[in-house]
C-alpha cells in the first residue's frame, strides 16, 4: 500500500463513525480528477459520472466505473439530481461528492442524497439553505459578530425599497440576486436615474439564472480586496482555519489569480475575521470544508458570504498548510472528525494559483506539464484530450508553493513558461502578463486591477 494515509480505514469502525468504501464523485473536469486522487489514497472505490461529451474524459480513465448520465447539456446529465442518485444507488455507493459549481450548493440535491441513505460529502441541507441564500446569510453572520458589507436589511422588494436603501448607503451601490453565484445577476448603480431600470434587469437575470427574482443592495466598494477564510468543520462544533486566501485578481467578477496568505491582510484583520468566522461554523454545527468570503477596505473586513462547498482555488491553502482538504471533507462528513487540529492551523511560505482557461475549446494536440520544486498542476487535460464547448472554461490549474510571495511568483513565472498546450487557444499568455505587471507583483492591488490594466494585458492577443 502507498498510501501515506493514516487510519481512514479503521474509522468505519469508529463509534458513530461511518467509513466509506465507494464514493459517487458527481462532477466532471479537474474537480473529479481531484476528488478521485484522494480517494484513491484514502483506501475508496469511485465512480465516475459523465455526459456522452465526457465519455473518454480523464476522470472516467481514473475513476474504478464510470456511469453515463446522460447527453451533453448539463440540465440533462450533472444537473440532473435523479440520474446522479441512480448512478450511485445502482453502483453501490456509500457516499456522493458534488465537487464545485453544478449541483454543489444545492440544498435540494444534498436532502435527496441524504433521503436515500447515502452521505453527502458537504454540510446538511438545513445548513445549506440557510447559507444559500446571501440575505439569510447576511443576518446570521451579523448575529455571531461578523461586519456584513453596508447594504439593504432585507430584500429590494420595489423601487421604493430600493430607493430607502439607497439613502442610508449613497452611491455607488451595488444590486445582488440573494441565490446568485458566478458572478451572474450583479448590477452596479452608480446614479439614481439609473436604479429602477438596473433593479428590472437586475431581477430578470436572477430569475432567469436561479429561479428566484429576489435582490438586495449593498454599497458598492471602490478596488476593495477580496479575502476569503478557508475552514473546516466536524460538525460536532470543532472548527479549523486554514488561513485566508487573496483572490482580487478577477474578469468580470470572476477570478484569475488566488494566493495565500494575502499581501494585504494584518494580523488584526486575520483575527477578527476568523473569530467571527469559528463562531459561525460552530454554532451551526458545519461540516466539511466552507469558505467565507469577505471584502477588505483599509482595516475592515465585510462579511460578504458563504460559499458552503469545496472551492476551486482550495490547492493554495493546501499548499501552505499541508492539509488534504477533500480527505478533511470526507472524514468530517462520514465520520464526524478530522485530522487538522482546531483553531488556526500552521502555514508555511507562500502559494499562488493561475486559472487556465480554455478560451476556444477544442483537441489538446500537444501537452508539457510543468514540474520541479513547489509546482503542482490539477487538470483534466492530457495529450489527445477534447476540451467540450458545453461546460465551464476552466482546464487547469497551475498552483506553486514558495518560500515567500516573491519565490512565489519567481516560481509562477517558470513554470508559465514550462507549461505547454497545444489545439486549443488558452489564456496563459494573458496570466503571464498579469504575473509580470508590476501593480500584481507590488501586492498593491484589489478587486478592480485587472479592469484597470486589461487594455495593457490583451494589447496585441486576439
Ligand atoms: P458570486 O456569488 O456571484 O460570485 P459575490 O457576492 O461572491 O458573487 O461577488 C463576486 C465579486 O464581486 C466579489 O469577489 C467582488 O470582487 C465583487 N463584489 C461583490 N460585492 C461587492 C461590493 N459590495 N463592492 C465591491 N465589489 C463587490
Amino acid at each position: 500500500m502507498s498510501s501515506g494515509f493514516r487510519d481512514t480505514r479503521r474509522g468505519g469502525n469508529k463509534p458513530g463513525g461511518r467509513g466509506i468504501r465507494r464514493l459517487l464523485v458527481a462532477n466532471r473536469g479537474e474537480i473529479a480528477v481531484r476528488i478521485i486522487r484522494t480517494c484513491r489514497e484514502m483506501g475508496i472505490e469511485t465512480v465516475a459520472v459523465y455526459s456522452t461529451a465526457d465519455r473518454n474524459s480523464l476522470p472516467v480513465r481514473l475513476a474504478d466505473r464510470a456511469v453515463c448520465i446522460g447527453p451533453p447539456p448539463p440540465a440533462l446529465s450533472y444537473l440532473k439530481s435523479s440520474n446522479l442518485v441512480m448512478a450511485a444507488l445502482s453502483t453501490g455507493c456509500d457516499a456522493v461528492h458534488p465537487g464545485v459549481g453544478f449541483l454543489s450548493e444545492n440544498a435540494e440535491f444534498a436532502r435527496l442524497v441524504r433521503d436515500q441513505g447515502l452521505i453527502f460529502i458537504g454540510p446538511s441541507p438545513e445548513v445549506m439553505e440557510l447559507l444559500g441564500d446571501k440575505i439569510r446569510a447576511r443576518e446570521t453572520a451579523a448575529r455571531f459578530g461578523l461586519s456584513v458589507t453596508p447594504g439593504s436589511t432585507g430584500a429590494a422588494g420595489s423601487v421604493e425599497a430600493a430607493e430607502e436603501a439607497v439613502r442610508a448607503l449613497g452611491y455607488p451601490v451595488i444590486i445582488k440576486a440573494a441565490a446568485g453565484g458566478g458572478g451572474k445577476g450583479m448590477r452596479i448603480v452608480k446614479k439614481a436615474e439609473n436604479l429602477a431600470e438596473y433593479l428590472a434587469l437586475a431581477r430578470a437575470e436572477a430569475e432567469a439564472n436561479f429561479a428566484s427574482g429576489t435582490v438586495f443592495i449593498e454599497k458598492y466598494l471602490e478596488n476593495p480586496r477580496h479575502v476569503e477564510l478557508q475552514l473546516l468543520a466536524d460538525g460536532n462544533g470543532r472548527v479549523a482555519i486554514l488561513g485566508e486566501r487573496d483572490c482580487s485578481v478577477q474578469k468580470n467578477h470572476q477570478k484569475l489569480i488566488e494566493e495565500s496568505p494575502s499581501p494585504g491582510i494584518t494580523e488584526s484583520m486575520r483575527n477578527s475575521m476568523a473569530d467571527g468566522a469559528v463562531k459561525l461554523f460552530r454554532e451551526l454545527k458545519y461540516s466539511g470544508a466552507g469558505t467565507i468570503e469577505f471584502l477588505a477596505e483599509g482595516e475592515n473586513c465585510y462579511f460578504m458570504e458563504v460559499n458552503a462547498r469545496l472551492q476551486v482555488e482550495h490547492p493554495v491553502s493546501e499548499l501552505v498548510t499541508g492539509v488534504d482538504i477533500v480527505q478533511e471533507q470526507i472524514l468530517c462528513c462520514a465520520e464526524g472528525r478530522m485530522e487538522t487540529s482546531e483553531g488556526q492551523v500552521p502555514r508555511s511560505g507562500w502559494a499562488m494559483e493561475c486559472r487556465i482557461n480554455a478560451l476556444v475549446p477544442g483537441t489538446v494536440t500537444r501537452l508539457e506539464i510543468p514540474g520541479g520544486p513547489g509546482v503542482r498542476f490539477d487538470s483534466f487535460l492530457y495529450a489527445g484530450c477534447t476540451v467540450p464547448p458545453h461546460y465551464d472554461s476552466m482546464a487547469a490549474k497551475l498552483i506553486v508553493h514558495g518560500t515567500d510571495r516573491q519565490h512565489a511568483l519567481l516560481r509562477m513565472t517558470r513554470a508559465l513558461d514550462e507549461l505547454v498546450i497545444e489545439g486549443i487557444k488558452t489564456n496563459i499568455p494573458r496570466q503571464k502578463r498579469i504575473i509580470e505587471h508590476k501593480i500584481f507583483r507590488s501586492g498593491n492591488f484589489g478587486n478592480s486591477f485587472y479592469e484597470t490594466i486589461s487594455g495593457e494585458i490583451e494589447h496585441g492577443l486576439d
